[in-house]
């Protein structure tokens, strides 16, 4: 273990503890983090390293199956699903049959746009019980003043993952050469996301969502995470029957339109709840096309996530990023909107 290897996370330790006092005068309970290590103490990755999990694929799936519909010719993405053999008794919100069902869902839904999803395998294994509830980033420092849109913020600003979810992702994802290709499905009991949101006057505060799916998309995490794992999502509630028909499809199209929740004239935002597209909170499935879609199809179908499959069986991939996969990564060209700030809090502060 060299110095290299151990100082990111001692780095991220030290943000995370100042971040820590900060978040202490701002009173926002609970910080997860556990206080600095004590000299000597075996860094987070030296652990994760010896808990990599022994995945095998569960028996009663049958891939070929699900499979059975693909066109050759056609754009398709490749998902793979990680499912912990151990989590706690007591923890209930997905299970196979939910995950395989709205796994079938997103097919359905992506099917109009010609894009069709093949599943790689479902396995199942021992995960190292502290990898279950994992904070997805670093508590964000510096809120949106309101001079650029949340994408343009987000490229300034990117999402860091923490060194606890780095650690679980490198437990479960298998190194194989189109990782950074293939989305992978993890289920997870706990990923909280923390935000920033105005709290009153001229004071923001940062709080933690209990996300049901978190996408981890590349608008949001800009160059900040490591390539072979930039296809995760976590599914951590399917439960609720509003949430297990969209619910993979709707963080799948986080991570291949590249887009938050926005839906044609409805800007972007953390949580935007209301009908019609499949990228709001709501019942809407739409892909929609076009300037007035938002360029949601296009986006799509100019993924790095999807391939078109030769008579031969090789894959030709989609072009890959060329800036780290911001909102208006140049790969898109015209398929973007720019759209204004909105001021985050009333003039005259
Ligand atoms: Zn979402």
């Amino acid at each position: 273990m060299t110095m290299q290897e151990r100082s990111p996370g001692l780095r991220a330790r030290a943000r995370a503890w100042s971040m820590m006092t900060l978040l202490l005068l701002g009173c926002v309970p609970d910080e997860p983090d556990p206080p600095e290590p004590a000299e000597g103490r075996s860094p987070p990755s030296t652990r994760a390293a010896a808990a990599t999990v022994a995945w095998s694929e569960v028996d009663s799936i049958d891939v070929d199956a699900f499979n059975a519909d693909l066109e050759p010719g056609a754009l398709t993405m490749d998902v793979g699903v990680y499912f912990p053999s151990n989590l706690d008794p007591g923890f209930d919100l997905v299970t196979l049959p939910r995950v395989m069902e709205s796994l079938r869902a997103a097919k359905e839904i992506y099917a109009p746009t010609g894009v069709q999803i093949r599943l790689l395998w479902v396995k199942t294994g021992e995960l190292d019980p502290r990898h279950f509830a994992i904070r997805s980033s670093e508590f964000p420092g510096v809120p949106n003043g309101g001079y650029v849109n949340m994408y343009e913020h987000a490229r300034r600003h990117p999402s860091i993952p923490t060194q606890g979810a780095l650690d679980a992702f490198e437990a479960i994802i298998e190194p194989t050469p189109e990782a950074h290709r293939t989305l992978f499905l993890v289920v997870l009991q706990d990923v909280f996301y923390p935000f920033t949101e105005v709290a009153e006057g001229r004071n923001w505060t940062v709080k933690s969502v209990r996300t049901g799916g978190l996408s981890w998309p590349t608008y949001s995490y800009v160059g900040t995470m490591p390539e072979r794992f930039r296809g995760v999502i976590t599914l951590s509630n399917l439960k609720r029957p509003d949430r297990y028909r969209r619910t993979i499809a709707h963080e799948i199209g986080h991570k291949v339109m590249n887009v938050s929740h926005e839906y044609r004239e409805t800007h972007p935002g953390h949580e935007v709840y209301a009908d019609g597209g499949l990228m709001l909170y709501g019942d809407g499935e739409e892909i929609p096309s076009g300037e007035a879609g938002r360029w949601h199809l296009e986006r799509l179908r100019l993924s790095p996530f999807l391939y078109r499959l030769g008579a031969d069986g090789a894959r030709e991939w989609n072009a890959d990023y060329r800036e780290e996969g911001h909102y208006y990564d140049p790969i898109y060209g015209e398929y973007v909107v720019h759209f204004d700030a909105a001021p985050p809090i009333p003039e005259g502060w």
